[in-house]
């Protein structure tokens, strides 16, 4: 299942015999140095500017990634028990990432 929730959003869950799992999603916000959206204060450049994200932003987007692990992890269930149709599932993603978006 393909979930384009905008042009920059985009989740691929791939359900089959063995099981549901997230084959890629690009949902998390990234390291603004080196692109990573498991780097926090990790990567060199990040450690020595903080031009592009001072130390708060990193804390907040390391909150908004726990959300969305969060979110991945319920639409991984959500799947796996076939609780609603793609169309129902895209647009509760949605109504999600804007509820999550608005806490940030
Ligand atoms: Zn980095």
């Amino acid at each position: 299942m393909i979930f384009e929730i905008n042009k920059d959003q985009r989740i691929v869950v791939n359900a089959s015999a063995g099981g549901v799992a997230i084959e890629s999603s690009n949902l998390r916000e990234r390291c603004p140095y080196c692109g990573s959206a498991y780097c926090y204060f990790s990567c060199d450049q990040s450690q020595h500017d903080d031009k592009q994200e001072n130390e708060a932003e990193v804390k907040q987007r390391q909150l908004y990634n726990a959300a969305i692990d969060g979110l991945e992890s319920l639409i991984i269930a959500l799947v796996g028990v076939g609780v609603a149709s793609e169309d129902k599932l895209r647009l509760a993603i949605t109504e999600a990432l804007d509820a999550i978006g608005n806490r940030f």
